[in-house]
Formats: C-alpha cells, structure tokens, sequence
C-alpha cells in the first residue's frame, strides 16, 4: 500500500478513535477567516485558538528543559498511532489542525530541530505524499518544539503561496541549467527563492550552497533562520525558502490593545495567518501583516544575494 493510501486510513482510524482529534477537525470546518487584499495577491486570515499553544510557545531552553516533550513517542497519548517513514521518522495526525489534513512528523529521536542533513528526507516526503505540502520550521522560526526534530505536512490546495507560484506572476525564473530552476519572488512583501527541479540531487546541492552561504551571516545561531514548503509535482519538486531575521515582531511583544499574538511560521509566511485571539483577527489589516512581515523576513535583494 503507497503511503497516500496509508495516511488517509490514518486519518479514518485516528478521527475515530481519538476523540480530542475528532473533535478539533469537525471544529475546523466552522473556523472563521477573512481576506487581506495586497498589491497583486491575497492572504487569509484564520482565527484558530486551538493554535494559542504553538503561537504563544515559550520556546526558551529554561521552559523547553521544564516540560515533558511532546513530540517523544514515551510522552504521546497512548491512542494516537503513526506510520514510520524511512530510518527515523514517525508520520502522525496534528490534534490541532489549520488544514484539513494535518500531519506532523517527528524523529524519533529527541534531537534538535535542524535541516542541514534532512534536507533530503523533506524532499523523500514531498515525493511519497504528493497530496501534502511539506514544512519546516527552524528552531527561531516558529517551530514549538525546536528540542525536537520534526516536520509538518499540510493537504495542497490550501496555503496561497501555491497558486500565487502557479500564476507565474509574482516569481520570476532567474537561472535554469541542467533541469534546474530558480524562482525569485518580487513585491511579495516576504523575500522567497523557489528551487524547482526533477533531481533530487541537484535540489540538495543549491539547497547546500544557500545554508553555507547563510549560516555565514547568522555565525551565532544554531543554524540560519529559515521556513521552507516543498511539494511534488508532475515529476518536479518545488521548494519555498524563506530565509529569516527574527522570530517574532515587536507585535508580539506589545502589551494591551498594541499586541498582536503573531508568531509566524510557514503557514503564515505561505499565506495563511493563524490568529489565536478573536481581537487579533478582528483588527488585523494588510498595513500590519505587511510590517510583521517586513521585520521577520528578508528583503527580495537580501535573498538574491544568498543565491548568487
Ligand atoms: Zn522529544
């Protein structure tokens, strides 16, 4: 059985006899969302307080080293139950979804969140599931657990970024040798390099030169800030990096009616923001995702540079 088929009769087994993850997905179907119009493509918005424990996380070492990790299989609930993938991956449901079909995808090991050599696995995913887009969150770029490798995956269809790459009007093809292609975005309010290409190989490499080149100009983090969304695709993968600069904007940080409890990650980055809080998502407007954005992220030339 192919691992399509196996992680629908998961979902089918798990919205059964999970009650918690029962419940979560039949909620989604009644979550609230509105569109932010920007010059030339369109972003959602979704209030979801089910996320208020990835959004608010407290992902310092002293709070991550107090509490019993949830991604360790010794600490999960005894009915929730995966499908092993490769050496050391576990793919499982998400409990507390923003798609329809949400996976996450942890080690089984208790290791730091890191993509230098699973840059590989993320494309083996992609390929195995062609129905999910694959994300990563680095350690400082959104991810809850960054003591833990993982991965998340997410139905295709959903997040903007996808059918904004298609339209062919927001990225433009700046090199294309040997069936690889590069895709840099312009006025996209995010700086993004799409990698597109049959060879898994050849994406591993470019993919390799950028995290070199990266991790040079960030020495003191663990590894270069960055969320990255890969899918499969008519033979091709595609693959969203999006170098970054900081974990939250001064948003977060706010107290009283200046806050806005933004975390973002690669869903919001891909298009979707996720709003915990009901006032959130009732004030939020393009002029402030457009400077959350700005803060986060890195400008359509910084990440030109990155790949020249
Ligand atoms: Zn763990």
């Amino acid at each position: 059985m192919n691992y399509s088929q196996r992680i629908e009769d998961l979902f089918t087994s798990q919205l059964r006899d999970w009650e918690l993850a029962g419940v979560n997905y039949s909620l989604l179907s009644k979550v609230r969302t509105k569109r932010l119009v920007l010059k030339g493509f369109e972003l959602l918005a979704q209030f979801n307080p089910e996320r208020m424990r990835s959004s608010a996380a407290k992902v310092d070492s002293k709070s991550i080293e107090a509490r019993p990790c949830f991604l360790c299989s010794m600490n999960r609930p005894a009915v929730q139950k995966g499908v092993g993938f490769e050496d050391d991956l576990t793919i499982l449901i998400n409990p507390f979804p923003i798609f329809n079909r949400h996976l996450t995808i942890p080690s089984e090991k208790h290791v730091d969140q890191r993509i230098g050599t699973n840059f590989l696995s993320m494309l083996n995913l992609a390929e195995k599931l062609p129905g999910f887009l694959i994300f990563y969150n680095g350690p400082e770029c959104g991810a809850s657990a960054p003591d833990h490798f993982h991965f998340q995956a997410g139905n295709r269809g959903f997040l903007p970024v996808e059918s904004d790459f298609a339209s062919g009007r927001l990225a433009e093809k700046i090199y294309c040798e040997n069936g690889i292609e590069l895709w840099h975005w312009r006025n996209y309010l995010r700086g993004i390099m799409t990698i597109k290409g049959s060879a898994s190989a050849d994406l591993v490499f470019i993919f390799n030169n950028f995290y070199r080149k990266f991790s040079q100009i960030q020495p003191d983090k663990p590894e270069p800030m960055v969320n990255i969304l890969a899918y499969y695709q008519d033979g091709f993968w595609i693959v969203h990096i999006i170098p970054r600069k900081i974990h939250r904007p001064v948003q977060f940080f706010e107290k009283g009616e200046k806050q806005l409890l933004l975390s973002p990650a690669s869903v919001d980055l891909g298009g979707v923001i996720i709003l915990p809080r009901e006032e959130d998502f009732l004030k939020i407007t393009e002029n402030d995702v457009r400077d959350i954005f700005e803060q986060v992220c890195l400008t359509d030339d910084e990440v030109l540079n990155l790949f020249s």
